[in-house]
């Protein structure tokens, strides 16, 4: 398989310093643990590559906070391990974010996810390979073509959302970034359940 996670795609505007609003990190790292501890969230041992993200909205309108790149390893996380993204900009491939982690190399797909609608208040990218093989193409499925991190897969989510029924399942397949699965909520636990009830499915 290709591993590409944890490449930053985007350009990165990143500013090293406290996130502001601490509070949002309990309940990240609260609703971080079960995936983690379920694999959802992870490393790859043998490329030492993490994988798995999480976020929540924060702050002013459009802002959220979300786990640092290469923070999949971590049992636990603390306000070290995360960054608010303050703004972005999906076609000219730019976000920005203040942490003392960097954003995630996947944060401009969450910034395009939240941008989908308002009452979609946290979103949850985790890497599993049966749910991936069981699912895909049966849960709405991003183009195989469209790799992770780019604005293509931004809009891609943006497709689903108006052409499929992800707007119902809230949960998706990325077709184009092998064992990745996207699911969103009005909270952090409706989305992180989503997930961790597709488990009790897998084969
Ligand atoms: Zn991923």
């Amino acid at each position: 398989m290709t591993i590409d996670e944890g490449v930053v795609k985007y350009q990165s505007f990143w500013t090293r310093a406290p996130a502001p609003h601490a509070a949002a990190v309990d309940e990240l790292e609260t609703w971080r643990r079960p995936l983690f501890d379920a694999g959802l969230i992870g490393e790859y041992e043998e490329h030492g590559i993490g994988y798995g993200n999480i976020s929540v909205r924060c702050g002013e309108p459009g802002q959220f906070m979300i786990s640092g790149t290469q923070t999949g390893h971590l049992a636990t996380t603390d306000k070290s391990h995360y960054a608010v993204v303050t703004s972005w900009n999906v076609h000219g491939n730019r976000v920005c974010c203040v942490g003392l982690s960097q954003a995630s190399s996947e944060a401009m797909t969450h910034a395009a996810i939240y941008q989908l609608d308002q009452h979609i208040g946290a979103i949850v990218h985790v890497h599993s390979a049966d749910l991936w093989r069981q699912y895909l193409n049966q849960l709405p499925t991003t183009s195989p073509d469209v790799p992770y991190g780019t604005p293509g897969m931004a809009n891609e989510f943006r497709r689903l959302y108006v052409d499929t029924d992800f707007r119902k399942t809230q949960l998706a397949v990325m077709g184009g970034h092998e064992d990745g699965i996207l699911s969103y909520g009005r909270s952090l636990e409706e989305a992180a359940t989503r997930v961790l009830n597709l488990m009790g499915t897998a084969n």
